[in-house]
């Protein structure tokens, strides 16, 4: 429990009667406002005529945020959409940590050919789209409290949607259920609930650039498509964006199952521009011409069981459309390009990397990222990396570390004692191909969490994201667009290593500043 304006908070929800009401209320602002996933088929049997909702799992109250951490974070966005923009278009860069990580990833490896087949007949789209995430704990050294960054997501960065509707539940909760309750104390009236973004952000994002895209020279109606994972449960946080580009922009999106690009779309045939073309499954004769893609699919390899799905990423990656994000840009948010910005000169001061990215700057920029990086190394055969191998394989030291591999969508890492069981089964050519990572350790906090209609009351982990949109030309390098766009936070419970909502680990929750 932590204390705010004088009262203790969460307050203690002793009175069942309270307990339901406020579910209650929960439950049906959630499907109300599409606060909702797909059920899981553990929790409802089966639903085969796909009719089914419920709600998101979400925590009752927002939790207490710092508000200088909750600043901090949301100022430094556009740096690191910046910076992310460079690496993006420094291709050699990129290759030298491919090549680092190639040996032991073979998704990387194929991710860097898909790239070199483009590269080998030239890119016709210079205008790239970043829909980032950067996401962060708090960590407390004595009585300071610092955020530090935990990853920075460059592809299918999600919750967007869901999280605006999750500002906008605590939102009223505050103004009706809240101050109802028996302890409601003096925090009741006096949450401080920040506005939240997401959903208009990200979608601000692609509209700039779907007209950055202009017009269609063959005259066919420009459209967003997409990309989407088959049976994909967390689809009204994809349609939120959908809706928001549609009513706020007057954009036509279509929603294309990864497995379905080659069936439905075709690049233009011996056109310089190489436009890319989808047609409609109901009446293959409507044509519409693909301005951006947005990738919430094709980040990991589940979504390449063969040959042909690679097929597929080639087909988008070579064609005129502006792809969110391209290959480099995905490579950029490898976690190996995290490690290596973080890991320090053995002299101290801003890391060689970081300064090849933000130089130029006053200083000021560097430092401000520099600050919210935890320590990271390398695993590869270099001194720092055999030092790491060191930790990693002691069965003590490795208990402050989490290792990770180049991965994304949750459920990947290796946390503590595991950390040297996973080495052993490997064999050591490939230990370079993860990251060892200090372990974040935020202040204890507590909440309740309704999952799946039930209640969970403890100790919880938050973890803050900050979305960015940009816009940039890898040619020209010119940043054409460049914002913060609203944020999320995720909760999970402290026992659990892991806090990705949609791989069933944690829950929405917004921030209580304090
Ligand atoms: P992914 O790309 O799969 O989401 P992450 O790097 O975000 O991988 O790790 C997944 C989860 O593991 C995070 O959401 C967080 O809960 C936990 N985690 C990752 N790194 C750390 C860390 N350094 N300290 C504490 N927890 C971490
Ligand atoms: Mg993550
Ligand atoms: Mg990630």
């Amino acid at each position: 429990m932590v204390s705010i304006t004088g009262g203790s908070y969460p307050p203690a929800l002793d009175n069942d009667l309270e307990r339901e009401r406020l579910a209650l209320a929960i439950k049906d602002w959630s499907i109300a406002n599409g606060l909702a996933v797909r059920p899981p088929p553990a929790v409802v049997g089966h639903d085969p005529r796909g009719i089914l909702a419920v709600n998101a799992p979400v925590t009752l109250f927002p939790s207490p945020f710092p508000r200088s951490c909750f600043e901090e974070a949301k100022s430094i966005q556009t740096a690191y959409n910046e910076l992310y923009a460079r690496i993006s278009q420094d291709e050699e860069f990129l290759e030298g940590l491919v090549q680092e990580v190639a040996g032991g990833d073979e998704f990387i490896a194929n991710l860097w050919d898909v790239h070199l087949r483009v590269k080998g007949e030239g890119y016709v789209q210079p205008l790239n789209l970043g829909l980032f995430r950067s996401d962060y704990m708090v960590h407390q050294d004595g009585e300071a409290l610092q955020i530090k960054q935990v990853e920075f997501n460059t592809i299918a960065s999600s919750f967007g949607g869901l999280s605006a509707q999750t500002s906008k539940l605590h939102q009223y909760l505050a103004q009706t259920e809240y101050p109802l309750l028996q302890a409601a104390g003096p925090y009741a009236s006096g949450l401080d609930l920040p506005a939240n973004h997401s959903a208009k952000g990200l979608a601000t994002g692609l509209a700039a650039a779907f007209a950055a895209y202009g017009p269609s020279a063959l005259s066919h109606p420009t459209c967003v498509l997409f990309l989407v994972q088959d049976g994909e449960r967390n689809v009204f946080d994809q349609r939120h964006l959908e809706y928001e580009l549609q009513s706020a922009h007057g954009i036509p999106v279509f929603r294309l199952p990864f497995s379905e690009i080659l069936s439905r779309t075709s690049i233009a045939p011996g056109l310089p521009a190489r436009q890319l073309l989808y047609s409609l499954p109901s009446n293959p004769s409507r044509v519409f011409e693909a301005a951006v893609v947005y990738l919430r699919a094709g980040y990991g390899p589940g979504d390449y069981p063969a040959a042909s799905a690679w097929e597929a990423r080639y087909q988008i990656e070579r064609s005129g459309a502006i792809a969110c994000p391209s290959i480099l840009t995905q490579l950029a948010g490898m976690k190996k390009v995290q490690q290596v910005l973080a890991t320090p000169e053995p002299s101290g001061g801003v890391p060689a990397a970081l300064r090849r990215f933000v130089a130029g700057d006053d200083g000021a920029k560097a430092y401000g990222l520099l600050r919210t990086f935890t320590n990271i190394f390398p695993m590869d055969a270099t001194p720092a990396g055999q030092a790491a191998r060191k930790m990693a394989t002691d069965p003590e030291g490795c208990k402050k570390y989490v290792m990770k591999p180049q991965r994304e969508g949750g459920g990947n890492n290796f946390y503590r004692t595991a950390i040297p069981a996973h080495l052993q089964s490997i064999p050591e050519a490939h230990w370079g191909s993860f990251i060892l990572m200090e372990l974040i350790t935020p202040p204890p906090l507590e909440n309740v969490i309704l999952r799946n209609g039930e209640l969970e009351q403890g100790g919880v982990i938050c973890e803050l994201g900050v979305y960015g949109t940009c816009l940039w030309d890898q040619k020209t390098k010119a940043i054409v667009h460049n914002e913060e766009s609203g944020y999320l936070l995720r909760t999970k419970g402290d026992q659990s290593e892991e806090g990705g909502v949609a791989a069933g680990y944690g829950c929405m929750d917004s921030c209580s500043l304090v």
